[in-house]
């Protein structure tokens, strides 16, 4: 809390009382920290792949170099770590244009089935890859009114998220069902799952349970960040159930007749 005071007099010099403001900069405090925090965070992942980069190039022009055969190995670490960059960035730049347009994005009526289909066939090179099965189950009548091309996204970093974060043979479930003014997906695995203590923080920026494993397999750090902005662009919640070993369910929840906006002409 922030406190400021005066004291107060009237014409004559004397004094009549006195002022005093107590501000709570709780809040903004918080997003001081969040948005300071969120920018080394960039920095550290952007500098990681480019400092990689600049010493394998380094070492291929220095004049004392002249091992040949590791040529090749050198220039696909370089390719690798340009790919990482390339992906950062592109997530980045997802998140920055959801937050611009947070609540306000294009919505039409869409049959869910044909969402998860086209979802599922997405990410059916990478399951197929580690033999994991996906299946889905969902009404053939349940429309809703969403973006498709970005509930499809999301969907697509959850399933990719149970692929990466399973054991090959193993099975990805998607389910949709309609509960009262909702419908409900869930992405099921049977995948490494999750600690008890990293689920409240799983949707932010950067966070991971194991960086060294997420960024091994491609990760950004920033999949399930958009997911999350995504699901709230529809008014719905996303939240996550998980047992060590025995997999993760991510649920998300869309309203049926989402709120009118306010904005919105009439
Ligand atoms: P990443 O690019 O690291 O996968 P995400 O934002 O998509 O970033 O996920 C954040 C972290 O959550 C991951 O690094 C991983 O530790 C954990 N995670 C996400 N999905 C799953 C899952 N289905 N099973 C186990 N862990 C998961």
């Amino acid at each position: 809390i922030l406190a400021s005071g005066r004291v107060l007099l009237n014409d004559d010099g004397h004094s009549i009382g006195a002022l005093i403001v107590l501000r709570d900069v709780t809040q903004l405090r918080h997003l001081e920290t969040v948005r300071s925090d969120f920018v080394a965070n960039v920095s550290h992942e952007l500098k990681t792949p480019i400092t990689s980069i600049k010493g394998f190039v380094e070492t291929l022009l220095s004049d004392e170099w002249n091992h040949q055969p590791d040529i090749l190995r050198f220039l696909e670490i370089i390719n690798q770590q340009s790919s990482r960059l390339n992906a950062i960035i592109d997530d980045l730049l997802t998140l920055s244009r959801l937050e611009q347009k947070e609540g306000r994005v294009m919505k039409e009526d869409s049959q869910l089935a044909g969402v998860l289909e086209n979802a599922i066939y997405l990410c059916q090179l990478q399951a197929s890859k580690k033999n994991i099965c996906i299946e889905l189950t969902c009404p053939d009548d349940l429309t809703l009114s969403i973006n498709a091309p970005l509930l499809e996204q999301a969907l697509v970093n959850l399933i990719i998220n149970s692929i990466k974060y399973s054991d090959p043979d193993k099975k990805v479930m998607l389910f949709a069902e309609k509960q009262k003014e909702l419908a409900v997906i869930y992405v099921k695995d049977e995948g490494f799952g999750i600690e008890r203590k990293h689920l409240d923080r799983l949707f932010e920026r950067f966070y991971r349970v194991d960086t060294a494993r997420s960024r091994k397999l491609g990760g950004t750090g920033l999949g399930l960040s958009i997911v999350k902005h995504i699901i709230q662009a529809h008014d719905g919640s996303i939240r996550v159930e998980s047992q060590v070993g025995e997999g993760s369910t991510f649920i998300i929840s869309l309203p049926l007749n989402p709120p009118p906006k306010t904005n919105e002409k009439k």
